[in-house]
């Protein structure tokens, strides 16, 4: 991303408290060093205002795990994936599929992957007013699209399910 204020976390969190209890339009993205959307060899809380289209950055050596998780209650409610479930993935559409078993392949051979469920508005996704959900091999730093008109919650319930239960 090009414009990003850099912040101290608990700033950020300040920010992102003072957003949703303004009931603003936002959402904030927890990216590894090893992902293709971060520029830093660090890990980014990336926070998005997408009313002002104002975004902010902390970085940090060590994950953010406290704080990811306060911003992520805060957004989504405090509803977790369960991890044992298991979706049906014969009702997956045919291009999202190959993505789903391509989880569940690197999963069952512990090797890392993680995903992104990029919103219409975000300012990681290319693909506005379409969703993108972005699909990191991280063995082989493979990235795929999968651009949709509307949300692909079943496909993106599976991988959490498989990411959640690693
Ligand atoms: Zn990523
Ligand atoms: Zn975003």
């Amino acid at each position: 991303m090009e414009f990003m204020t850099e912040l101290p976390l608990s700033e950020l969190i300040i920010t992102a408290t003072q957003l949703n209890d303004s009931q603003a339009d936002w959402h904030f993205h927890l990216l590894t060093p090893m992902c293709t959307l971060n520029a830093k060899p660090q890990y980014a809380l990336v926070l998005e205002d997408i009313g002002t289209s104002k975004n902010y950055v902390s970085y940090q050596a060590i994950k953010p795990f406290a704080a990811s998780n306060q911003l992520a209650k805060m957004l989504h409610g405090s509803g977790m994936i369960d991890p044992t479930g298991h979706i049906k993935a014969a009702e997956l559409a045919p291009d999202e599929k190959p993505i789903y078993n391509h989880a569940r392949l690197l999963t069952d051979q512990q090797r890392p992957w993680h995903h992104h469920m990029l919103f219409p508005n975000c300012a990681y996704n290319k693909h506005a007013p379409k969703w993108t959900l972005l699909f990191e091999d991280q063995s082989d730093t493979q990235v795929t699209s999968l651009v949709s008109d509307t949300e692909p919650t079943l496909l993106l319930t599976g991988l959490e399910q498989l990411f959640y239960r690693r």
